[in-house]
């Protein structure tokens, strides 16, 4: 479960950086909310503290609250915007975990019901739909989430 990377040569790094595209939906100080750029359902989006850590095991406690905080707040998005029928959320650490990105990140997975469990997309997202997507929940967030939004469009 220590897969420590080096924060230069983290993805989720760059992107917090905006040296690497993503499709956001919200950020502040501390937290970057951004579409998983292999959706596994449309609306699959991702938390990340903006500073960088492994997982679980190395995150700051103030970090993980806000990721969590705000993660209620875009479950409330997607259900405006996608209207599932439910909510996957889900967390892994460490390779033996599935953990692919070693940066700590929380998954939230629009689901319908009878779809077929999955953790991983298998299939690029369409830019477009995830800039749109993207931009649809940043709109969708609650009053006083708006001072904070940066919902741009991915140029990959
Ligand atoms: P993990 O398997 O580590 O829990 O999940 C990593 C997630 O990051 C995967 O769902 C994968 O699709 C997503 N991902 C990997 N690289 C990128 C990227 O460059 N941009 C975005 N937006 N998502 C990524
Ligand atoms: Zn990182």
């Amino acid at each position: 479960m220590d897969e420590r990377i080096d924060p230069d040569a983290c993805i989720f790094c760059q992107i917090v950086a905006r040296e690497a595209p993503a499709h956001r939906v919200f950020e502040d100080e501390q937290t970057l909310v951004f579409m998983d750029i292999f959706p596994v359902t449309e609306g699959h989006t991702l938390l990340i503290p903006k500073s960088h850590c492994t997982n679980l095991l190395d995150a700051r406690p103030h970090e993980l609250e806000a990721v969590v905080a705000h993660s209620q707040r875009i479950a409330h998005a997607i259900r405006r915007v996608i209207a599932p029928d439910g909510i996957g959320v889900f967390q892994l650490n460490g390779a033996a975990a599935g953990q692919t990105v070693f940066h700590y990140h929380m998954h939230l997975i629009p689901r319908m019901r009878g779809e077929p469990l999955a953790l991983h997309g298998r299939r690029l997202g369409d830019p477009e739909r995830l800039a749109e997507t993207a931009r649809a929940l940043a709109a969708a967030l609650e009053p006083g989430a708006h001072a904070a939004l940066r919902a741009t469009r991915d140029t990959r």
